[in-house]
């Protein structure tokens, strides 16, 4: 068999690469290249997904987590509490407004951050939590909201991988004061560059987003905030509307792949399989197993030409960028044993069946 990718674009459902292009030459042909209503359409049609007010395009994750973290006020000295184990862009836009990032471990199942967890970690200085639906499940955002209600603390979601998710039903996204996502090409929901937004139901807020990402304007050329440029680009927002169509029947092939997975592999080797809490969904953007002989494995896995990932090999908090912070290692040892042993196995839309079980067949040939 060839080479199985950790991930590859290929045209599923049958027909959405043609979609694709066939919006894109329009764009092209619109001779609009700057918030077009193509722009306005995608935001609209995202915020109906969700069932949010408000979504504001802007130019990648990383902007809509540092707006997010503007519009609820961040400035020196405000502590957010991140998970350690995301990655880096949920700290960096911490850092990027002024704040700090407070680093805490992951729930020990979930691998998300918990409203126990972050509750050890509100101080004085605390003004938002920020979980990550990491790996495409929802956190469990119950016992969160509750949390953050009883402290008058903000919420702000990274669902960067995880468009589409739910907690009890409801959209990830949705929960938060004001929340951030992107639109990376190999997110759920991807774009063909750079591309994220900003969604919540205060209009204040989407006010104060949709001034502060066109250089503070309220209209052309009047200015009441000294904004940024962080436009969402109207090829990708065109791209994206096409591809928002498909983003149910995408993320339940990735539904349907993990069901494969998760019944092909149990007690397998020491193999740990994901687990998704009750009332969350999971949208499998990574499908991360956990393995005590993780570097052989992935070594293993290469030599029979399946490609596999690390999501992530280093925590936040003992990056060299946030020695500041002054974290040690085996501060936080569930971040640091999730870094240690996790490998995320290939799943994404169309890929094969026959693919799947050769990746099945490798991880079982490894541990004999
Ligand atoms: C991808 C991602 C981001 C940032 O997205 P960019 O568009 O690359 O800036 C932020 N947070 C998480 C958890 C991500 O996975």
């Amino acid at each position: 068999m060839a080479a199985i990718p950790y991930f590859e674009f290929r045209d599923f459902p049958e027909g959405s690469m043609a979609a694709v292009e066939e919006a894109l030459l329009q764009a092209v042909r619109s001779n609009r290249y700057i918030l077009s209503e193509k722009v306005t359409a995608f935001e609209t049609s995202f915020a109906a997904m969700l069932g949010a007010a408000h979504a504001i395009g802007v130019g990648n994750g990383y902007d809509a987590l540092v707006l997010a973290l503007k519009a609820i006020g961040t400035g020196p000295g405000d502590e957010i509490i991140v998970p350690a184990n995301t990655f880096i862009a949920s700290a960096n836009a911490v850092v990027q407004a002024g704040g700090v990032p407070v680093l805490v471990e992951p729930d020990r199942n979930t691998y998300n951050l918990t409203a126990a967890v972050a509750e050890r970690a509100i101080t004085a200085r605390t003004k938002a939590i920020m979980p990550v639906h990491l790996y495409g499940q929802a956190c469990e955002m119950g016992t969160l909201v509750k949390l953050a209600t009883q402290h008058k603390l903000h919420l702000i979601e990274d669902f960067a991988q995880a468009h589409g998710a739910t907690y009890a039903g409801k959209a990830v996204g949705t929960f938060g004061t004001v929340n951030a996502t992107s639109f990376y090409p190999t997110k759920n929901l991807g774009a063909l560059g750079d591309a994220g937004a900003v969604v919540t139901n205060d209009a204040s807020i989407a006010a104060f987003v949709h001034s502060y990402h066109n250089y503070g304007e309220t209209e052309k050329y009047h200015n009441k905030l000294i904004g940024v440029n962080s436009r969402l680009d109207v090829l990708q927002a065109a791209m994206l509307q096409v591809k928002l169509a498909s983003l149910q029947k995408t993320n339940a092939e990735r539904q349907r792949q993990a069901q494969l997975y998760l019944q092909k592999l149990e007690g397998v080797g020491d193999v740990v399989l994901p687990i998704t809490a009750p009332d969350c969904s999971h949208v499998y953007h990574v499908f991360n197993i956990r393995s005590s002989r993780r570097d052989a494995l992935k070594a293993y896995l290469q030599e029979q030409g399946i490609q596999t990932a690390i999501h992530y090999p280093v925590p936040v908090h003992l990056q060299p960028a946030y020695r500041y912070l002054g974290y040690k290692s085996c501060d936080l040892p569930i971040a640091e044993e999730l870094a240690a042993d996790s490998l995320s196995l290939p799943l994404f839309p169309g890929l094969r069946e026959e693919e799947q079980l050769a990746v099945v067949k490798a991880v079982k040939e490894f541990f004999g």
